[in-house]
């Protein structure tokens, strides 16, 4: 079964209530930022749904044929929709199938779900299909649609949902949380760490199981490179075509988010790259808080577009960047971390 975190408790205990009272909404929009823990809330509430002895708590038993069906992933009344494999959007025949899943009878004893993720990769054509079967929910049918870009929504498909809003923990909670999960090597404490990660705690975990620690060290030391002069935007740019560029577009977000704090005398201890804090002030002394602003919006916008999968060619939107970064910084005499 998937965790339920501390920080989700209000949420699950409202809605067990809810359920309790016979109440619980026919759609959930589960909404908030990535790495809190969305997905698992949705698959412990699918759990308990199809649960015919659910716990004290309101948790999937783990046990009862329900339970065991939805452990395997072939439970027949729980559907999950995600943009087809090769696709970013989810379309408007996964919708129909939605259709087809809920007008037939339950299989099992418990309620028909459909878990949507990311909500706002649905084409507007397949957000009006949804509308219907929001508008007219068969039966005992909960819809759970989760995103990290509530705005992308239409906000026809917003307000017939009830929706959950999850912020990441407060920094004590999250900190115990990761502290009991970190290895011991690792390099980065857990305050550090979530203040990278804007305080999301499995992103945090994240990033110490994929090793993005390490990734994020190795671009930052060629954005260092590129502002000496020691390096080729071109040929940096073919070393991270092979994975997502968000985190990449973040970091140098980040990096750049921070030289404008600096500017403004904000405190080393409220940076985001506190790590590098001494390199970065370096910069910030040496540059122009007007170009800094005029950067820091071209790459949050990048970031945007980039995040919501608006058609764009990665090559070219990582070599402007850097490109960019380049004559900002390369007259900047410093040395690299
Ligand atoms: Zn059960």
């Amino acid at each position: 079964m998937s965790e339920l975190y501390p920080w989700h408790q209000l949420h699950w205990n409202s809605l067990m209530a809810s359920r309790v009272a016979k109440r619980m909404p026919h759609a959930l929009l589960l909404a908030g930022p990535e790495g809190v823990g969305k997905r698992d809330f949705a698959a412990n509430l699918v759990q308990t749904l199809s649960c015919e002895h659910p716990q004290e708590g309101g948790q999937g038993c783990g046990f009862c044929a329900g339970c065991r069906l939805q452990r395997a992933g072939s439970h027949p009344d729980n559907m999950i929709l995600l943009p087809k494999e090769g696709k970013q959007t989810i379309s408007v025949d996964q919708i129909r199938q939605v259709q087809t899943h809920l007008a037939l009878k339950a299989r099992q004893s418990g309620a028909k779900t459909v878990t949507i993720l990311p909500a706002e990769e649905m084409t507007l054509s397949a957000a009006n299909s949804l509308l219907k079967v929001l508008e007219e929910p068969p039966g005992e049918t909960v819809l759970i649609l989760i995103t990290a870009m509530l705005s992308r929504l239409p906000i026809t498909i917003r307000s017939r949902c009830q929706r959950l809003w999850f912020s990441p923990p407060h920094l004590e909670e999250a900190q115990l949380w990761l502290q009991q999960r970190l290895p011991p090597s690792t390099k980065m404490n857990s305050t550090a760490l979530l203040t990278l990660t804007g305080g999301a705690p499995l992103r945090a975990l994240e990033y110490i199981q994929q090793d993005f620690l390490s990734l994020r060290e190795h671009f930052i030391k060629n954005l260092f490179f590129l502002a000496q002069g020691k390096a080729d935007p071109l040929e940096i740019t073919q070393n991270y075509l092979k994975n997502d560029l968000g985190e990449p577009l973040y970091w140098m977000s980040t990096l750049v988010g921070d030289m404008v704090r600096l500017k403004g005398g904000v405190s080393e201890q409220f940076l985001i790259n506190r790590d590098i804090a001494d390199s970065l002030q370096l910069l910030a002394e040496r540059t122009d808080v007007k170009m800094l602003f005029r950067f820091l919006e071209k790459v949050d916008r990048d970031l945007w577009l980039w995040k919501g999968q608006i058609s764009v060619n990665p090559q070219l939107l990582l070599e402007g960047l850097l490109i960019q970064w380049s004559w900002y910084f390369s007259e900047v005499n410093y040395e690299c971390i």
